[in-house]
């Protein structure tokens, strides 16, 4: 076994990982491939480059993000310390000045004497995943835009199948959030089967189909028109040019499909086709439906609605559905480059791969998605990457924390794996009903707080 954790990425979540394991004793070698090359959307040759927004979210704990950030305070992590250090005003937000903040995790990180840094970019000139796994432990934290041939060796590593290189999603909503007294349960043809089988009360059969997979909001004609004239004015987020050419091959955001006529939503994910609204007795004139999303049956998403509008006017227009009126967007869509693998098949809650235990993904790669969720990320992997190098036990973040939660997302089966970001619809419910959010909120973030153990680590 090599004496030495390599890892393969020089971003937040590798720059963290490195910390962490040099901080543990255990020598580190760290591939950035800048200066050397860059990825399209980076451009400075330090480590840890913030490439878009300078901010990591709120700070209140009330916030997932806020939370997340609070747990990672509490687990020593580099990167939220120096973000701290380098914050800018920014109101309840982490805001950093990006050029400071990637300096002093570059400084911190070489005069470190356990981490070697080497500039070269992995899957070319002899540096293949293959021939470093044998023998040694690997984390491979290479981002949203690792380059082509690394991502080729990904690929081969993960069975072809697992990698994915945009991400088209549509908004995760707060089952909780939705107005039932509109919306209705059941898949299409549900309630027509069960007229046609004649039973008695088709309302009643209608109640039985209550936790079904599908939430449905009907909406009248004047409902329908005011929403897609109002979606086709929405504001939409310029795509970098290297995105624009990849992005809407597999799939169409709804913004555009509105744009081909007024009647092609009705036609598409607004199909009403086989669904009687129970307050009327008739079909309604479109129906939105959202899928449950995971296990616990708290998160629905939007069947059909992959977009690219600006995030404020998601809510705004979204809202404007009936029975989204005050609909919690837990995510929001999004249509971007984004290399992801499938981590529901391939990695354990420790970020670990099955198929070879010598290899640990962290950071963007993962699905989780963010910052700070990259960060978190990082941590997670290599301290376990350390535990399994002095043959210890692995350590699994309890679910009740913000980190753990994330840990076992993108862990647990999920045939539409889509990347997440830190919220609390990842958290397990309160024992309790609780309708104020804050105070929900609250509570959950304090049980969160309590479960995070820094003892063992
Ligand atoms: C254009 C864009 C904008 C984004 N904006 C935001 C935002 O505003 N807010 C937010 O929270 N999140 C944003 N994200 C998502 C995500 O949080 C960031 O991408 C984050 O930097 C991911 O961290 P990471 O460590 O996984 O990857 P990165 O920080 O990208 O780090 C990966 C590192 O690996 C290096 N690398 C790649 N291939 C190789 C190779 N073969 N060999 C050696 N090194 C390699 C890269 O040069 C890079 O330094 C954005 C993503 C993209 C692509």
């Amino acid at each position: 076994m090599k004496d030495y954790i390599t890892v393969i990425g020089g971003g937040l979540a590798g720059s963290e990982a490195a910390y962490q394991i040099a901080k543990r004793g255990i020598k580190v070698k760290l591939y950035e491939m800048k200066p050397t090359k860059y990825s399209p959307a980076h451009s400075n040759s330090n480590l840890a480059e913030i490439v878009c927004s300078n901010s990591f979210k709120s700070n209140l704990i009330t916030n997932a993000c806020g939370l997340l950030k609070e747990e990672l305070r509490m687990l020593d992590s580099l990167l939220i310390k120096i973000a701290d250090e380098t914050k800018v005003p920014a109101g309840q937000a982490l805001a950093v000045d990006r050029e400071k903040f990637a300096e002093l995790v570059t400084e911190e990180l070489s005069k470190n004497e356990k981490i070697e840094m080497i500039n070269q970019e992995f899957g070319t000139d002899g540096l293949h995943i293959k021939d470093i796994a044998n023998d040694g432990i690997v984390i491979i934290a290479t981002g949203p835009l690792t380059s082509d041939k690394f991502a080729n060796e990904i690929a081969e590593l993960t069975g072809g199948e697992g990698l994915h290189f945009y991400d088209a999603a549509a908004p995760i909503i707060e089952k909780d959030s939705i107005d039932m007294n509109i919306a209705f349960w059941g898949d299409r043809y549900d309630q027509e089967r069960a007229k046609a089988e004649d039973v008695e009360d088709w309302k009643k059969r209608i109640e039985e189909l209550k936790e079904a997979d599908y939430i449905n909001l009907p909406m009248n004609k004047e409902e329908y028109e005011n929403f897609v004239n109002k979606l086709v004015n929405a504001e939409i987020v310029e795509l970098h040019e290297f995105e624009k050419r990849e992005i809407f091959e597999g799939c169409m955001p709804i913004e555009i499909m509105a744009k081909r006529g007024l009647d092609t939503l009705r036609f598409g994910p607004l199909k009403p086709v086989g669904f009687t609204d129970p307050r009327t007795g008739f079909r309604p004139y479109a129906v939105a439906q959202l899928r449950r999303d995971n296990q616990e049956g708290n998160l629905y998403n939007m069947v059909g609605f992959q977009t690219n509008l600006k995030f404020g006017e998601q809510k705004r227009v979204f809202s404007m559905i009936p029975g989204l009126e005050n609909a919690e967007f837990m995510k929001y869509g999004v249509m971007h480059r984004n290399t992801f693998i499938n981590s529901p098949e391939l990695l354990d809650e420790t970020y670990n791969l099955k198929e070879n235990n010598n290899i640990y993904f962290a950071g963007q790669i993962t699905g989780v998605e963010g910052y700070v969720e990259s960060i978190s990320s990082g941590l997670v992997a290599s301290i376990n990457a350390c535990k399994k190098y002095n043959n210890q036990e692995e350590v699994i973040f309890d679910e009740n924390t913000m980190i753990g939660a994330l840990a076992k997302y993108i862990s647990t089966k999920n045939e539409k794996f889509q990347p997440m970001n830190a919220n609390f619809g990842i958290l397990p419910e309160l024992g309790e009903k609780i309708k104020d959010k804050k105070v929900r909120y609250t509570k959950m973030a304090n049980r969160s707080l309590e479960n995070i153990n820094i003892t063992n680590l």
